[in-house]
C-alpha cells in the first residue's frame, strides 16, 4: 500500500490534506486531516493521536498562525489529536460539541473521544474567518448526533456523514437513520463543487452522488420491510438475507445499520418487535 501518509498534497488553492496512518475496514487508508487557507489555517479532523501524525500536522502548518482546530464529530478516529494540537499550536478547539454520553463504550466503527473538550461548540450556520474566507457550520446528525460538515471556499468538509469509498455507518442508539437522511437531503439542496470526506477520494458529483446515497438508503429500506414481510426475523437473518457477500469485519456495522433502519421503521409504524424479531405491523394495515 502506498497510501501518502504524513505527506501535505495541496488539493486546490486553501485546501491541502495529511493522512494518518491508521487504515481499517471503516477507516479505509486511514483519517484524512485538513488545512484550510494558506497565511493562517484551520485544521479539520485532527484525526487519530498518532505522533507521527501530530508531528507531520506540525509541520505541515509551518509556524502559520492556527485560527481553530476543527473536528466534524467525536469518534476516536478525528479528534484525539485534537489535544496535542492546541497544546503544540496554541490554537482553539473549535467545531462539534461534545457529546454526553452514558455509554462511551466501542462501537462498529470507532468508540466515543469522551475526553473531547471544544473552547467553543458552533451551532448550524455559525462562521469563522480564516485567511479571509468564511468556514460555516452545517448541522448533518445521523452518523453521529453531534456530527457537522464545514463549508468553505466553495468545497464542503464532509467528516463521515459523505464519504467517497463507503456508505456511512449508522448505528443506535447515537446515531439516527431519519436524523441521517434529512441530513443528506440538507446536502442535496447545497451548491458545493466538491466534497472532500475524513476518508476515501474527493466526490466531485456532489449532487449525483448524495442523490445515489438517498437511494440507496431508500432501496435498503424497502429490501428490509419485504424480508420482515415474508417471516419474522431477526437482526443477522436480515443482514445474511440483505448483505450477501459481506465482509465479516462488517458484519457488526450492517447489523447496526439495520437496526438504524428498524427503528426508524418502528417510529413510523410500519414495523414491530417482539423480543428478538421484527415483523411487520399488521395493525396499521
Ligand atoms: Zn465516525
Amino acid at each position: 500500500m502506498d497510501a501518502p501518509y504524513a505527506k501535505l498534497e495541496q488539493l486546490e488553492p486553501g485546501i491541502a490534506r495529511v493522512l494518518a496512518h491508521n487504515p481499517s475496514a471503516f477507516t479505509y487508508y486511514g483519517t484524512q486531516t485538513y488545512l484550510l487557507g494558506e497565511n493562517e489555517v484551520a485544521i479539520v479532523d485532527p484525526g487519530p493521536d498518532l505522533p507521527e501524525h501530530v508531528d507531520a500536522l506540525v509541520e505541515a502548518i509551518g509556524g502559520r498562525r492556527v485560527v481553530a482546530i476543527m473536528c466534524t464529530h467525536t469518534h476516536r478516529d478525528h479528534s484525539p489529536a485534537s489535544r496535542a494540537l492546541a497544546e503544540r499550536t496554541g490554537g482553539p478547539i473549535i467545531g462539534c460539541a461534545p457529546l454526553a454520553l452514558e455509554d462511551v463504550g466501542p462501537r462498529a466503527d470507532a468508540a466515543f473521544d469522551g475526553d473531547y473538550r471544544p473552547d467553543r461548540a458552533l451551532h448550524d450556520g455559525e462562521t469563522l474567518q480564516v485567511d479571509g474566507y468564511a468556514v460555516s457550520a452545517v448541522a448533518t446528525p445521523g452518523h453521529t448526533s453531534n456530527h457537522l460538515c464545514f463549508a468553505y471556499r466553495g468545497s464542503l468538509l464532509t467528516g463521515d456523514h459523505v464519504m467517497g469509498w463507503s456508505t456511512t455507518v449508522v448505528v443506535p442508539p447515537d446515531g439516527e437513520m431519519a436524523a441521517y437522511m434529512t441530513s443528506l437531503e440538507k446536502l442535496r439542496q447545497r451548491d458545493e463543487r466538491t466534497y472532500y470526506p475524513a476518508h476515501g477520494p474527493a466526490v466531485t458529483n456532489p449532487k449525483q452522488y448524495v442523490r445515489h446515497l438517498i437511494g440507496h438508503r431508500m432501496q435498503r429500506e424497502k429490501q428490509i420491510l419485504r424480508l420482515v414481510g415474508e417471516q419474522p426475523r431477526d437482526i443477522p437473518d436480515i443482514v445474511a438475507n440483505a448483505y450477501p457477500a459481506l465482509d465479516p469485519r462488517l458484519t457488526i456495522a450492517a447489523g447496526g445499520s439495520v437496526l438504524a433502519h428498524l427503528v426508524d421503521l418502528e417510529r413510523r409504524g410500519l414495523v414491530v418487535r417482539e423480543g428478538e424479531l421484527w415483523t411487520l405491523d399488521t395493525r396499521s394495515h
